[in-house]
């Protein structure tokens, strides 16, 4: 199989998981918005993928980003999200052209970035459901105070809440974590904070994103599924 055709068929194999997925949680299957973490591929792949119509993608390097978007500067509509751990002294460099943070994990990214956007940014708070100590984000108990200091950064909207599950999660861990992220983010939307309407949640890898569909993810962060025999 070609590389296109392998892409083309696991696009659709994605595609028909996450309609499964949807359809069993009786969610519309326009609730889940899926990103393509393009972290391991060159921009030859992502332009294949740009072709099937997947035009949202996803990297965790600000200097490969910057690479990729200076090589895709002809394709228009794409939508970027940075998703991994964003040092301070690299926002500047990336801050202005991504459409989505996934990866806010502390109050002093929040103030870099609030020295440096020029609009607001779209971020997810980064919390750390299962508390891995190896893992970023905030503790679920840290989370009301923080929104509560990030209401002065008015370059950060808070958009939701993300969380990566530990690699060797057990079923019943994931359902776990993933739950009990969207029951903190209901708690957060209810209160209607204008800085941090938190309406969506970001979580679900290749390996779980089933799961966490079920559980109510809005953002799915696939990659090696893409692009895997
Ligand atoms: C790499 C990465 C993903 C995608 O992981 P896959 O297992 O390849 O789907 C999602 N989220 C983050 C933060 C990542 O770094």
């Amino acid at each position: 199989m070609s590389t296109k055709e392998l892409l083309n068929k696991n696009f659709q194999a994605i595609q028909t998981q996450i309609q499964e997925a949807t359809s069993s949680a009786e969610r519309p299957a326009d609730s889940v918005k899926l990103v393509a973490v393009t972290k391991t591929v060159p921009t030859d792949t992502m332009r294949d993928l740009f072709a099937l119509g997947m035009k949202t993608f996803g990297e965790n390097r600000t200097d490969v980003l910057v690479k990729k978007q200076a090589e895709l500067a002809d394709l228009t509509d794409i939508e970027w999200h940075f998703i991994g751990n964003l040092q301070s002294r690299q926002v500047k460099s990336i801050i202005n052209s991504i459409d989505y943070l996934h990866s806010l994990d502390r109050l002093s990214l929040a103030k870099e970035i609030q020295k440096r956007a020029e609009d607001t940014v779209k971020c997810f708070v980064q919390v750390n459901v299962s508390g891995e100590t190896s893992k970023s984000g905030f503790e679920p108990s840290e989370l009301e105070s923080t929104l509560e200091q990030l209401a002065s950064y008015d370059k950060i909207q808070v958009i939701g809440l993300m969380t990566m599950a530990p690699i060797d999660a057990t079923e019943a861990e994931l359902h776990q974590y993933f739950k009990q992220l969207k029951e903190l983010q209901t708690i957060i939307a209810a209160q209607k904070l204008t800085h941090a309407p938190c309406t969506d949640v970001s979580m679900g890898m290749s390996q779980d994103y089933p799961i966490a569909i079920a559980e109510g993810a809005t953002f799915i962060r696939v990659g090696s599924a893409f692009f895997q025999e």
